[in-house]
């Protein structure tokens, strides 16, 4: 069974309003343009609309045929990239600095399309909260919107969310019940030394010699400590220090993430690269300053509404192309916060992009918009049914 006759009617325009947010990419928590367009929309169709939630986020409310109390949350992502574009597209990036390299503008637009088709058609019953979220890339717009009051304003019983997936094919679609995106800290490291001439190290308190002994030492963390049954990342990412061929410089920075699937070890990880900067500097006598941020919680799927997820998914793509197991994925994703404030289930759309996520090169498929937005359309069909009597 296909995508919705009637969603499929609207590709066209879904393909425009995709290309034209690709076009004016904006980054977390500075989504005006996006969110504008999305209210703009939302309310045409005659949506009530709330905007401001955390920021930049937008939720639509429609209520349905009946008088069913349920309520179902779908959640789309708003935000880009704050890097550049390496594509010929007619609808590349305008804005230098910025790129739609997630395919969140394709998430946004799957949501819009569910919302035209639901606000047309009204076949459920119960209420449905668009939720469109800002800064998903590592800024926090989940626990924004949450912190901002989304779901005592916009109470929902169970709720959803998707992510195109290029390096499944189109046609596919995975969801997996449990724990399935790992939860994730960010780190600064800073180390105070001590700077001097490149000539004299015996009179500095050299911070680049501290830094690539404590860039090996996190090393030991994952390989020595952490139980190797427990799937756990520590990359440093970044490393800054010097300016010059012939100064030590005063200072040096490491950063990066650190990702896992359980409390425990995510503790255990921060209380070792605690303990070892903190021996480091000792041995060295300087001071090493350590910031560890959690950021993304561990992304858990409900099994009642991974398995709703799965049988709509039946009736919209081929059922044998439907995924319901895959390796955990080491990546992260902010709607996790959503997901331990209500049950709900998170899925993956595959399409035929030619490169992975985050790469310059990403280009989504337009041919999946509908996909997405029947996918959400006919879980609130399914999950809100229409009674006989209503
Ligand atoms: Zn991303
Ligand atoms: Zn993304």
């Amino acid at each position: 069974m296909p995508n919705i006759d009637r969603i499929e009617g609207y590709a066209d325009e879904l393909t425009a309003i995709r290309r034209d947010l690709h076009a004016h990419p904006e980054i977390g928590f500075e989504e005006v343009r996006t969110s504008g367009i999305v209210a703009d929309k939302l309310t045409q169709w005659g949506i009530e609309v709330h905007r401001g939630i955390g920021g930049t986020g937008v939720v639509g409310v429609l209520k349905g045929n009946g008088s069913g109390d349920k309520r179902i949350g779908l959640r789309a992502d708003m935000d880009a990239l704050p890097m550049e574009e390496n594509t010929n597209l007619e609808w590349r990036s305008t804005v230098p600095g910025r790129f739609h390299g997630c395919g969140h503008d394709g998430h946004t637009t799957m949501l819009l399309g569910t919302a035209r088709y639901l606000a047309e058609t009204r076949n459920f019953d119960g209420t449905v909260h668009f939720i469109f979220q800002p800064a998903e890339e590592g800024l926090g717009g989940a626990r924004a919107m949450i912190k901002d009051g989304l779901f005592e304003k916009f109470p929902c019983d169970e709720i959803y969310g998707l992510h195109n997936a290029p390096n499944l094919k189109h046609g596919e679609l995975a969801v997996v019940a449990g724990a399935a995106m790992a939860g994730a800290d960010f780190f600064d490291i800073t180390i105070h030394g001590y700077g001097a001439h490149g000539a004299t190290p015996n009179n500095a308190k050299d911070p680049v010699v501290i830094a690539m002994t404590v860039g090996q030492a996190l090393q030991t963390i994952v390989s020595r400590n952490v139980n190797p049954t427990e799937p756990a990342v520590l990359s440093i990412t970044q490393i800054h220090a010097g300016s010059a061929y012939n100064v030590i410089p005063g200072e040096a920075k490491l950063a990066g993430t650190v990702r896992a699937f359980s409390d425990e070890v995510r503790t255990l990880i921060r209380a070792r690269m605690r303990a070892i900067c903190a021996g480091i500097a000792s041995a060295f006598e300087v001071e090493i300053s350590v910031d560890i941020r959690d950021i993304f919680s561990v992304l858990v799927n409900s099994e009642e509404q991974s398995k709703a997820v799965e049988e709509v998914a039946r009736t919209v793509i081929e059922p044998g192309k439907v995924i319901t197991s895959s390796p955990l994925k080491m990546g992260s994703e902010d709607f996790a916060d959503m997901l331990h404030a209500v049950p709900g289930s998170y899925f993956w759309v595959g399409h035929d992009g030619s490169v992975p996520l985050h790469n310059p090169g990403f280009i989504l498929d337009d041919k999946i918009l509908p996909i997405g937005a029947s996918m959400f359309a006919r879980i609130v069909e399914t999950r809100l049914p229409v009674t006989a009597h209503a």
